[in-house]
């Protein structure tokens, strides 16, 4: 006799939803993905996948402006066809969407395109259909927080979602909100051509990131002429024909041609049936989970950016497949979220992974802490930057490798040495007698890892 297959019902077709599916399909389950926007989710249609596309425009316009030092003659400053670009993203987005539609189609992912939500213990409503399931996964996602009295327009006061809509490249960008989307966009539209001016309500860019890094990219931003308003909330936002003017809580008001706001995030987790489910929200709106993605209902798990644990598409995909494991009766490890690899998507990028510098001034870690500057890098003088830094952090008693940071163009490809090294809790001596290529921004990790090797470990 055969046993009947488990139904599993994802709500929600994002990273966290979409790669649950892939997993359970793989496990035999009979599962059934609503989604009401497109597969792929915000993240492949609005945020991640459509900012990372507008970044590697922005990265070749540093390049061609650079060229001149390189000895070549481009006749001429480049400049941006703003509808095409946008129009190459939204192409882009499209077709990875189609991409994760296909695949789905062919594991036998049944795919509904409708709002969802719970309708009961171990029922969805999806559109007008009730669809049964023995476990269901909500990741619905997350939505921009809009300030009040700076209430979008979609012309000239924007969210991030509302960018490639435009027809042209904002003249004058006035970015409110400096953690890692407003930098990404702040960095992004300074290179391809627009004045940027970034509202930040903290002391310096990027508050909770490497304190290093964050200053360091602060600097580049000034230097390249972003100006950086420090310590300035900003209060309303208001338009008046072509242009915005945003008043800022000291006073003062700022003028430019468009505003974005990138202020955070709130969970999509509103008439979803959570409250008739019994599914339990934190005072902020998240889905609470454990590490195995339960919520507090037996057979609801949830995923992603709805449990706010960590906003990365690639937490929001482990999330959801450490899910179906748990669901399908699979072994599986909880989620460990200190060592996960993240990358802010400036120029330079900074990429980040393990424990930080922070843990080690504030006493939670001891570890030896090392920076190397790039300026030094053979290949780093032959591209012609040098700015930049390989920074690695090591345990005091044992010499291993806990952490580190790299801040180099491409530092989201640097950075998986130092992952492993932290995943496989390999020692500084281990990483410094790996081969690196000669020449090469690598070569800056093994460098760092000798020069950590140099020291008497603590006593046990
Ligand atoms: C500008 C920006 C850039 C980013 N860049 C990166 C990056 O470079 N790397 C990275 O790792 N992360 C990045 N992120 C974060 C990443 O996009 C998110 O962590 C990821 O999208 C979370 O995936 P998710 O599945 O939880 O939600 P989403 O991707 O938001 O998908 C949720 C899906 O659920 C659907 N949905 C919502 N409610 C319902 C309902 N009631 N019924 C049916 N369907 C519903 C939505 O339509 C959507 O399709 C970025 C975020 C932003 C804002």
């Amino acid at each position: 006799m055969t046993l009947p297959r488990q139904k599993i019902v994802i709500l929600g077709g994002g990273p966290g939803g979409y790669e649950a599916a892939l997993v359970a399909a793989q496990l035999g389950a009979d599962v059934t993905v609503v989604d009401s926007d497109g597969v792929g989710g915000a993240c492949v249609l609005t945020d991640c996948v459509p900012s990372k596309t507008l970044i590697e425009t922005s990265n070749a316009m540093t390049l061609l402006n650079r060229a001149a030092g390189l000895g070549i003659a481009t006749g001429g400053l480049a400049t941006v066809n703003a509808a095409r670009l946008y129009e190459r993203i939204t192409d882009l987005a499209r077709a990875q969407s189609g991409d994760i539609a296909a695949r789905l189609a062919a594991e036998d992912v049944k795919v509904i395109t409708a709002k969802g939500s719970l309708a009961g213990p171990g029922l969805v409503r999806a559109g007008d259909e009730q669809l049964k399931a023995d476990a269901i996964l909500i990741a619905t996602g997350a939505l921009p927080r809009i300030l009040p009295g700076a209430e979008p327009d979609g012309e000239r006061i924007l969210t991030w979602r509302q960018l490639y809509d435009l027809t042209e490249l904002p003249r004058d960008l006035i970015v409110i909100g400096s953690g890692v989307t407003g930098a990404e966009f702040s960095s992004a539209y300074q290179a391809l051509g627009s004045r940027v001016t970034l509202v930040s309500s903290r002391d310096r860019v990027l508050p909770n990131e490497d304190e290093d890094a964050a200053n360091h990219i602060e600097e580049v931003f000034r230097r390249r002429g972003m100006t950086v308003l420090g310590r300035s909330r900003a209060r309303s936002v208001r338009r008046d024909r072509d242009s915005v003017a945003v008043a800022l809580d000291d006073g003062r008001t700022v003028t430019g041609s468009h505003c974005l706001l990138t202020v955070g995030m709130i969970p999509r987790t509103e008439h979803i049936g959570c409250d008739e489910v019994g599914v339990k929200l934190d005072a902020r709106g998240f889905i609470e989970v454990d590490r195995v993605s339960r919520t507090s209902v037996a057979g609801v798990y949830a995923a992603g950016d709805c449990t706010g644990v960590l906003m990365l598409a690639s937490v929001a995909a482990m999330q959801g497949r450490i899910a179906m494991w748990h669901a399908l009766g699979e072994a599986v490890s909880p989620l460990r979220l200190d060592h996960v690899a993240a990358t802010i998507f400036t120029d330079p990028e900074i990429a980040t992974v393990g424990v930080t510098q922070r843990a080690v001034n504030e006493g939670e870690v001891r570890a030896r802490v090392l920076r190397l500057l790039l300026a030094t890098n053979p290949r780093a003088k032959m591209a012609g930057f040098t700015e930049g830094f390989v920074k690695l952090l090591a345990s005091r008693r044992t010499g291993e490798v806990l952490g580190g940071v790299v801040v180099a163009p491409r530092a989201s490809e640097l950075i998986l040495a130092v992952s492993v090294a932290v995943e496989q809790r390999l020692t500084v001596e281990q990483l410094a007698h790996t081969f690196a290529v000669y020449p090469s921004l690598s070569g800056s990790i093994t460098e760092a890892a000798r020069k950590l090797m140099d020291f008497t470990p603590d006593p046990p």
